[in-house]
């Protein structure tokens, strides 16, 4: 069978092989290089042991013990990883320890799944290793386990979040013996790490249609353990048109912001309005009370501040994601007075308000809502713009004094004090346009700077 590798790479399976060891490069990228896909790193499992293969390329490096050399040729590093096999996860999650074995079969039977255990070598003409039935389950579209799935899914089991990502990133289907084990073994989620659970739901997240893999973790229980606030919301009635549950009314608006994202939006913008659009609702569990859900925006605010803790993600996105959950439920009348508008502005924070619209798009979407709603959105949107404009600040770096002028008006040095005082001149400029002269903004930090903060 003939894959087409990069020449990098085959470089790298040649020199091996030319050394008389064997050489293949395996997983991932076979799947990938298989469906016709550019894999995004290749890998290459030998025989040889670390030192031999640090022996054979000058430059290269082994940091750890796992078997793991990295090789540098060209503008690549390629992990050149002796065969091994792991043993002993009395917790999980990982390997109490790794042993090295001349068995290429061996090595993929450690593998997860069917389609991650295929080696590939260039010599003869393209030789494929597919012990497990890993390109005939690439054909069916399945993901299939290697070999006992209850086992591996004790073994480790980010296993089980992989197969969901797998089947919901490549539109694959679990097969029903590997889903039965997961349904047996889901209460495992519970020991992995936040940081691992972060990388397989981001991934879920960023797919075409983010709902499918969300509702085969619920399905499968494994949003139960992972999430269980967001479990919960199957189980709270919503009456809107697009859904009759709040997790399927989460998905709907999730689908509808992944929909509408604009290609340019920059990839950590486009992760906060996912996950943003994922928990919008998810305070509503805990609120419901006769068909409504009183100040769920607030519970959701806390409850979201939680989960990405839990799962790791950066204070940036914690604090973008938790805004954005806590400000979704504004209520525009075209009755709104210019001062509402600048309060409005004043409290979402200018530079967030596009994103807050774009997740209150989706959520009317995924609400079933058509026309009326989004009309006052973009009515909003123009009187916004026709608020900054009027104060001819559209950020506080148009305003008519920056931080420097007022250090040395106030004789005060560089830190907080001055960003303090320049949010609220910003605040009085957006409320008094008038005021955006450098005379009369002075004179107000001056006053502003006596008044105690807070
Ligand atoms: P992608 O790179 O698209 O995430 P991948 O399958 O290549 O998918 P990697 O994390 O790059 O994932 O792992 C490379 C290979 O290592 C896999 O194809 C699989 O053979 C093996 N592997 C990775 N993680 C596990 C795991 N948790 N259990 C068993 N095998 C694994
Ligand atoms: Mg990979």
């Amino acid at each position: 069978m003939q894959l087409r590798i990069p020449p990098d790479v085959s470089a790298v399976v040649d020199r091996l092989q030319a050394a008389g060891q064997e050489a293949y490069v395996v997983g991932g990228c076979v799947r990938d290089a298989i469906r016709g896909i550019e894999p995004a790193d290749w890998d290459v499992a030998t025989n040889a042991t670390p030192d031999a293969i640090q022996g054979i390329f000058r430059r290269s490096i082994y940091t750890n013990r796992f078997g793991t050399v990295i090789v540098r040729i060209g503008e690549r590093e390629i992990e050149v990883t002796t065969y091994r096999v792991e043993a002993g996860y009395s917790d999980h999650r990982r390997p109490d320890e790794v042993a090295f074995t001349r068995s290429l079969e061996e090595d993929l039977s450690r593998r997860d799944f069917t389609m991650n255990a295929m080696a590939w070598s260039p010599a003869h003409g393209g030789t494929i290793v597919d012990p497990f039935g890993g390109r005939r389950d690439i054909e069916g579209r399945i993901v299939r386990a290697v070999g006992d799935a209850d086992e591996r899914f004790r073994e480790d089991a980010l296993r089980m979040l992989r197969a969901v990502r797998f089947a919901a990133v490549l539109g694959f289907t679990i097969e029903p013996a590997t889903a039965a084990a997961v349904r047996r073994n889901a209460g495992l989620a519970e020991a992995l790490s936040g940081e691992r659970i972060q990388q397989e739901v981001v991934r879920i997240l960023r797919g075409p249609v983010p709902s499918v893999g969300f509702r085969m973790l619920s399905n499968l229980g494994l949003l139960a353990v992972i999430a269980p606030e967001l479990e919960a919301c199957r189980l709270t009635p919503q009456e809107k048109v697009a859904a009759e549950n709040v997790f399927e009314h989460s998905l709907a608006t999730l689908d509808a912001a992944a929909a509408e994202m604009p290609p340019a939006t920059p990839a950590d913008e486009d992760l906060v309005l996912r996950l943003a659009a994922l928990f919008h609702d998810v305070g509503k569990p805990d609120t419901y009370d006769d068909g409504h859900f009183h100040q769920h925006e607030f519970v959701g605010e806390a409850k979201v501040r939680q989960i990405l803790r839990r799962w790791k993600f950066d204070k940036a996105t914690v604090e973008a994601v938790a805004h954005l959950v806590r400000h979704h439920m504004f209520w525009y009348q075209p009755d709104w007075t210019s001062s509402a508008v600048r309060r409005f502005i004043r409290k979402v924070g200018l530079d967030r308000i596009p994103v807050l619209f774009a997740l209150r798009k989706a959520d009317n979407v995924g609400s079933g809502a058509r026309a009326p709603r989004m009309y006052a959105l973009n009515e909003l949107w123009l009187r916004v713009q026709e608020e900054i404009h009027r104060a001819n600040a559209f950020s506080k770096s148009d305003l008519a004094v920056d931080g420097r002028d007022v250090m040395s008006e106030l004789g005060i040095p560089q830190g907080r004090e001055v960003g303090r005082i320049l949010d609220e001149l910003f605040e009085r400029v957006l409320d008094d346009p008038g005021l955006n002269t450098r005379e009369r903004l002075l004179a107000l930090a001056k006053e502003v700077a006596r008044r105690p903060r807070g």
